[in-house]
């Protein structure tokens, strides 16, 4: 029930982390504030496909 995401920030659209979620805890696409280094700070990072 894992699956391979990328995390992408969604203030300069970089990818910056790759992880597993689980499918059935989160069927939408995921948010997570996580640290960005190109923005140099927290930002709101988007599920990409
Ligand atoms: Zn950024």
């Amino acid at each position: 029930m894992r699956v391979n995401v990328t995390m992408a920030c969604v203030t300069c659209k970089m990818r910056n982390y790759a992880l597993t979620k689980n499918k059935r805890k989160h069927p939408d696409r995921m948010e997570l504030k996580k640290y960005c280094p190109r923005c140099n700070t927290h930002t709101v990072h988007r599920e990409t496909k």
